[in-house]
């Protein structure tokens, strides 16, 4: 009760001061933390509840399932599944939807795939995390199949499916059937949120519809918050339409916005379109207001182990080696016709320092440790919280071809899979 008003403290003083603690107030408990975000202490109510051998049930662990997925950590949330087996919670819908929002979330799609299709029962939470899967990992073609079908086995779409839908079709650039997702939840009265919007104008701003998705926004019923101009911006910055980034980066600033992606984005967008001078003066504009870039972060787990990197660090111990195969697959990947993209770079540096400073983003510095210790065969996955660069995504694509491995690559945008020089996402994200 306590916990899901959001008073965690005194629902953790509470259960501690409790004489005899039953499966529902641990579940309460933990499900309160997974559900405020605050993963770790979720996790640690789990370590104490196993530990004690309290018999947890399938609502426990969907909502520790839910705290692996967004903290995106496979191997633990692979365990979770193992015990889960043992104890045939694995059978509700409500721990295999989480199950397959993991396995989706840390890129391994054809888990997620696995787990749903031998889910012995279904209701719309496991339809809408498998429709999603598909989403999230540009399986257009399956993400409408999956919709026939979860109407054929009797579950009326909500807002969730549809949001799911707009989005396959963003990443797929399908412009006309996005529209019609979207007009089709008029039909079974489901008004759309802010959410399905900044899809909408996602899916407009990756064709470069960009005063199309202007338009829809001045339409919206209610205030559009930060993320549907962040959508825009995104969408501006891509097709280097500085004019419309300005409009769509002053609105944003107007929600109360601080975010620091928003004055990246403006400024590159500047520098992509050739004009350097108001490059800088966003770039001041961001200092002026007090605003920190946010650190660009990538992260392998591997062997029960997170390996995180920033930009051009040395820290982590095998440094060297990383800097090493990087080097070696980089004059395999210029020999076959990579050439690095500087032109985001706006800092006053030559084109070989520029090169250099491009080089070693953290994600790269992440799959280069993926060269050394992931068993070949395996797919390198990484995870990092800014997008990644056009330049980066051009050279995953020839690292792919050149080493014969499998890059997973999930931004904070979706999943980049790269096989063989070419990248799941076709190029939009
Ligand atoms: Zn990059
Ligand atoms: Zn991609």
């Amino acid at each position: 009760m306590y916990a899901k008003c959001g008073h965690l403290a005194d629902a953790r003083r509470l259960f501690d001061e409790m004489p005899e603690r039953n499966v529902v107030s641990w579940s309460a408990l933990i499900c309160g933390y997974a559900d405020a975000g605050m993963h770790s202490a979720a996790m640690e109510i789990f370590r104490l509840a196993l530990e004690e051998a309290v018999p947890v049930n399938d609502f426990t662990v969907s909502c520790i399932l839910r705290v692996c997925a967004a903290a995106t950590l496979f191997e633990l949330g692979a365990q979770v599944h193992a015990r889960s087996i043992k104890t045939a919670l694995n059978a509700s819908p409500f721990v295999g939807s989480s199950l397959v929002s993991l396995y989706s979330k840390c890129g391994l799609v054809e888990c997620a795939y696995q787990v749903f299709g031998e889910a012995p029962e279904r209701n719309l939470g496991i339809w809408n995390a498998g429709l999603n899967a598909s989403a999230q990992h540009g399986h257009t073609t399956a993400a409408f199949q999956r919709f026939m079908d979860m109407q054929n086995a009797g579950f009326r779409p909500n807002s969730i499916t549809f949001l799911s839908l707009i989005t396959a079709c963003s990443h797929a650039g399908l412009v006309d059937e996005g529209k019609r997702y979207f007009s089709l939840m008029k039909e079974y009265r489901i008004e759309p949120q802010a959410e399905h919007y900044a899809a909408m104008v996602d899916l407009l701003g990756r064709v470069g519809r960009i005063s199309e998705a202007l338009g829809l926004i001045e339409s919206m019923p209610m205030e559009p918050p930060e993320y549907v101009w962040g959508a825009l911006l995104m969408a501006c910055r891509m097709f280097k339409d500085a004019d419309a980034a300005a409009i769509a980066a002053k609105r944003l600033f107007e929600t109360g916005s601080r975010s620091s992606g928003a004055h990246m984005l403006l400024s590159s967008t500047y520098a992509a379109a050739g004009r350097h001078m108001d490059a800088a003066l966003a770039r001041k504009a961001m200092r002026d207001a007090g605003v920190r870039k946010e650190t660009g972060l990538s992260w392998l787990e591997a062997a029960g182990e997170v390996h995180t990197f920033v930009s051009n660090c040395r820290r982590h111990p095998r440094s060297n080696e990383i800097y090493n195969v990087l080097e070696k697959v980089g004059e395999k990947m210029e020999a076959a016709g990579y050439v690095a993209d500087t032109s985001a770079v706006v800092k006053d540096v030559d084109k070989d320092e520029k090169q250099a400073t491009m080089r070693y983003h953290s994600e790269r510095l992440a799959i280069g440790l993926g060269l050394l210790i992931v068993p070949e065969g395996v797919p390198i996955r990484v995870m990092k919280n800014l997008r990644v660069c056009d330049d980066c995504h051009n050279a995953v694509k020839y690292l792919s071809k050149c080493t014969g491995r499998i890059v997973i690559l999930r931004d904070n945008r979706r999943f980049h899979r790269f096989e063989d020089g070419v990248c799941s996402c076709g190029d939009f994200w």
